[in-house]
Order: structure tokens, then C-alpha cells, then sequence
């Protein structure tokens, strides 16, 4: 804020903007991340190249790397379940800037199940409650709904993350959960989000979860990386969130920046 808005708020009694923090949800890449087995690892194909032209004096490093559209913190666009689903390139910017997103904390029943199933019951016990329109701007609500397992304490312990690499592990939306979400919700709705390695739980065979949400244009973010102290700062309210995934054409999903901003920065700190 500069001082002459300052003075200008105090005049015409305008409220004061509130400080915005960014909290990045999004895990770094790094060769030893935790992985679906059926996707090819993020690695390095050139290390770190660090050359000093001694002629004209300027510093150059650069790496290459190799990755599936499915590693680290990511989106799953429509189109990874759905022939005619959108996508990476073609989900629209209004579905991942500056989008309403709230959590569910169903940390406790991951707690004492490692394949949770999360259900209808645990969204209607969030009080969760979605506007049509957006108060501010009039338009359409459009909101992403993630879900907190507490999975990410476990990052970047492959085992602990995600199980035995022949018998997978971890929470994940139950099937009733994602139909009663597109059916309840239907265009506000855009996407899912979970802090694990997928929105469908680790012994999923047929991924009717994403299958559900594909077939509906819905997206999915997977490896989100929360923290209590996140979860405890929203509560069950809303707050706006961007999601920047690489724009990979005919992309089935990609990796992302995804970042909440939130206007409370005394209860966070990371
Ligand atoms: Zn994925």
C-alpha cells in the first residue's frame, strides 16, 4: 500500500486492504519424489551444467529433465478418463485462476483407515455450504473442493506415502462421493483436489473416481501439499486459489504452481 492510498483510505474512510500471504501448495520436484508406479519418474537427463564463460565474463547453468504429465504435485485434466474431456491446453484460465477453493479435513478417518474411503456424509458434516453466484463479481461460483487425508506429513517417504509398489496404500474419494458431487454442484463444481498420489484411493482397480470426474469435465489435483496449520487458518471457509499447470497441447495432465492466497497471515506460518 502506498502512503498516499493510505492517507486517501483514512480520508474517505475506505477500509484499509488487508495484507494477502501466498501459500504454496505445490511439493518440489526432485528425482526422489513418490511416484504411481505405472509413470515414468521425474529425472534429470542433463544435470546441473555449470559454465563460466571466462571470456565475456557472464555465468550459464541449465538441466533437462524427463517426467510423466502424472508426477509431484499435478493436474489431471478430463481428458487423461475421457476421450472428449478437455484437455490441459484447453481447461479455461476461469476454471483455475483465481477459483473459490475449500478444504475438508478428513485427516482423522485416514488416521485409522489408510484406504479411506472419503464420503457424502463427510462433505454434509463440513457444513459446506456454495453460493451460485459470486458476491463480488456476479458470476458463477466455480469452486474446487480439496480434501485433507494429513497424507502429506508422510512426503517424501515413498512407503509411507503411498505403500508397497505392488500394493498401494493411501485414502481417496469414494465413488458415491464423486457422483454426488457433479450432481450436486454441477457447473460450480470444477475440480477435486487431494494430498495424496490420486483422487481415487490406492487400491483402486477400475479409478471410478476419476473416470466419475472425467466424464463430467471436472479436473483433479493430486499431490497437493497441505499442513495443519493451513487447514486450521481456512477452517470451512473459502479462499481463492490459482492453479498454473504447464501448457502441455493434447496434455492428460500436467505438472503445476498452485497457490492459495489468504488475508490472515498471523494464524500461518509454514
Ligand atoms: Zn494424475
Amino acid at each position: 500500500m502506498t502512503f498516499r492510498f493510505f492517507l486517501v483510505s483514512i480520508i474517505l474512510n475506505l477500509p484499509l486492504a488487508t495484507p494477502v500471504i501466498f501459500i504454496d501448495l505445490s511439493h518440489t520436484f526432485d528425482p526422489s519424489i513418490p511416484f504411481f508406479p505405472t509413470q515414468v519418474r521425474f529425472n534429470f537427463t542433463q544435470r546441473i551444467v555449470q559454465l563460466m564463460n571466462e571470456k565475456n565474463k557472464f555465468f550459464y547453468a541449465t538441466n533437462a529433465f524427463t517426467t510423466s504429465e502424472h508426477m509431484g504435485t499435478h493436474i489431471d485434466a478430463p481428458y487423461h478418463f475421457s476421450p472428449t474431456g478437455w484437455k490441459v491446453d484447453e481447461i479455461p484460465l476461469s476454471h483455475l485462476v483465481f477459483v473459490h477453493a475449500r478444504i475438508v479435513d478428513v485427516s482423522k478417518q485416514c488416521s485409522q483407515d489408510r484406504n479411506y474411503l472419503i464420503t457424502i456424509d463427510d462433505v454434509k458434516n463440513s457444513n459446506l455450504s456454495v453460493p451460485e453466484s459470486d458476491a463480488e463479481t456476479g458470476e458463477k461460483f466455480s469452486f474446487v473442493l480439496i480434501f485433507y487425508t494429513g497424507w502429506t506429513k508422510y512426503w517424501p517417504d515413498q512407503t509411507m506415502y503411498a505403500g508397497d509398489k505392488s500394493d498401494l496404500h493411501f485414502p481417496g474419494l469414494s465413488e458415491q462421493l464423486a457422483t454426488y458431487l457433479v450432481n450436486t454442484y454441477g457447473d460450480r463444481f470444477v475440480g477435486a483436489g487431494i494430498d495424496t498420489l490420486s483422487t481415487d484411493y490406492g487400491q483402486s482397480k477400475t479409478y471410478v473416481v476419476h473416470q466419475i470426474l472425467a466424464r463430467h469435465n471436472k479436473y483433479g489435483l493430486e499431490n497437493l501439499a497441505l499442513t495443519d496449520n493451513l487447514v486450521n487458518s481456512v477452517q470451512t471457509k473459502f479462499f481463492p486459489l490459482d492453479v498454473y499447470p504447464m501448457k502441455i497441447g493434447n496434455g492428460t495432465g500436467a505438472p503445476c504452481r498452485i497457490v492459495a492466497r489468504l488475508n490472515n497471515p498471523k494464524r500461518i506460518s509454514k
